[in-house]
């Protein structure tokens, strides 16, 4: 969500060192990093989303053969677009450009793609009023050195009370976490090479649309849809992968791009089994609830970013960056409180529990200024199952660990494989399957 706030610190430390070192980027930009690597073999990638279609993408760029398996009807993964619920096409996944030092940064530069700076104002429920400023500062999860204790646990042994448990889950919420779930220590260690700066910048259009036009139309033809994976044998030289229809299509190379939810709990099965520090690897990674509800009002009576909620902790004026008459603001939900509202069992149910919040809030403009909402549960949704991969108490090299090809077969990508910090984002997804492909080709080299 709003990351500019967390990170506000982090861009400026850099570490390096690890195996997609930050100074990477500028180079992995450069073209001249696949020269001569002509290869004739056949890639199958498993994921459409942004991983999988930025693979596809620079595969196809190079010539090279390769077939996208995709388990649902359509492509994007994380990432989506609804007409007609406002104006202006919401985006029912990612809508956030996380700074601009990237592949998709530069992508965006290039193209002169119409962005807007976000530069919301913060304000909080805390002690139950609406306030601008807090007697003491929660953005204490940067830097170096934090214990491995979850954020909740943090905040305690810093002496945050009770009345700021709501604006450490918003905290958290930012990275697709209840506070209960998230290490201090790995979240910052994770994000330490995080070199794409802290601005965050709004599409005109949606995030979805920016993917689309530049990087999936591209690959459409190669995508096959209604195919999800369900076995991966790689024990001879030509792998074979099996799907739900037990069609056994056959590759030299696969990158893996489902999300880290898909290989936790093993729904494709590996022949050979991965080696037993991968599994563990996978195990070691968060993946909880998450959710957006958009919640249209006759008029605006909210602030335009609110921390603190109990029923959900960041509620977000959508129409920041966009062209619209509309009035319409997100609510943010992730971890425990995202949990909370799916076990509600209704969309009508959902919405409702926002509403009376905000009526709490507000003193009782949400319900007389309700039109509509849309909602956007990713903590079910097939072939997703969760929101997004984080960082978990005892997390260790896991990161690094699953993101490790395999017996230079298999590849892994994905937002939750980006080893450089840029996670849980959609440029992360990009450079991890920028990464993958260079490894395809590197491994191809030997
Ligand atoms: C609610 C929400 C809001 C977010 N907001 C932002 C934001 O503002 N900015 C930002 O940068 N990031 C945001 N993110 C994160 C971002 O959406 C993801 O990091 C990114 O889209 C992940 O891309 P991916 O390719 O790694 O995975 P995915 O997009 O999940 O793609 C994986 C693909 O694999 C497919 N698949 C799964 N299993 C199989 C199988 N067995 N066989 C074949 N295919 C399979 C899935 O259907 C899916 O299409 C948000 C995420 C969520 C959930």
């Amino acid at each position: 969500m709003n990351r500019r706030l967390f990170l506000k610190q982090a861009s400026l430390v850099s570490v390096g060192g690890l195996l997609f070192p930050s100074g990477m980027f500028s180079a992995c930009r450069k073209d001249d990093l696949f020269k001569g690597s002509a290869y004739q073999g056949k890639v199958i990638v498993v994921g459409a989303g942004a991983a999988g279609l930025y693979a596809g993408y620079l595969l196809k760029s190079k010539g090279i053969d390769f077939t996208i398996l995709e388990a649902a009807a359509y492509h994007g993964g994380r990432m989506g677009k609804k007409s007609g619920f406002a104006d202006y096409d919401i985006d029912t996944g990612a809508q956030w450009l996380h700074g601009r030092n990237s592949i998709l940064g530069d992508l965006v530069a290039k193209n002169k793609v119409a962005t807007t700076l976000d530069t919301s104002e913060l304000s909080y429920w805390f002690n139950k009023q609406i306030v601008d400023t807090l007697p003491k500062d929660p953005f204490i999860f940067e830097g170096k050195n934090l214990p491995d204790v979850s954020f909740k646990d943090y905040a305690v042994q810093l002496g945050f009370g009770d009345e700021y448990n709501y604006i450490i889950e918003a905290i958290a919420a930012d990275q697709g976490a209840a506070a209960s779930q998230i290490s201090a220590y790995w979240n910052s260690k994770d994000e330490e090479n995080w070199v794409a700066g802290t601005e965050d910048f709004k599409f005109s259009k949606t995030y979805f649309d920016f993917i689309e036009e530049y990087i999936a139309n591209p690959v459409q033809s190669n995508i096959v849809y209604n195919t999800p994976v369900k076995a991966i044998d790689y024990t001879n030289e030509s792998i074979q992968l099996t799907d739900a229809g037990n069609k056994v299509w056959t590759a030299d190379k696969v990158i893996v791009t489902v999300p880290v939810s898909i290989l936790k709990n093993n729904e494709i099965t590996f022949s050979p089994l991965l080696p037993a520090t991968k599994t563990e690897a996978f195990s070691k990674f968060g993946m909880g609830a998450g959710m957006k509800v958009f919640l249209k009002f006759s008029r605006k009576f909210y602030k335009p970013v609110l921390y603190g909620g109990q029923v959900c902790a960041a509620y977000v004026d959508d129409s920041v960056g966009k062209t619209t008459n509309d009035h319409v603001l997100l609510a943010f939900v992730m971890g425990t409180q995202a949990a909370n509202l799916h076990s509600l069992g209704s969309d009508n149910a959902i919405t409702d529990a926002l509403i009376k919040e905000l009526d709490s809030i507000y003193s009782g403009q949400a319900s007389a200024a309700f039109m509509a909402s849309s909602v956007h549960d990713y903590t079910n949704k097939p072939f997703i199952k969760g929101a997004y991969g984080y960082s978990t108490v005892g997390m260790g090299n896991a990161r690094e660990v699953a993101a490790q090809s395999v017996n230079d077969k298999l590849f892994f990508a994905g937002e939750a494989m980006n080893v450089s910090g840029h996670h849980q984002t959609v440029h992360g997804a990009v450079e991890s399957g920028y990464k993958a492909v260079l490894d395809v080709l590197s491994s191809v080299k030997k």
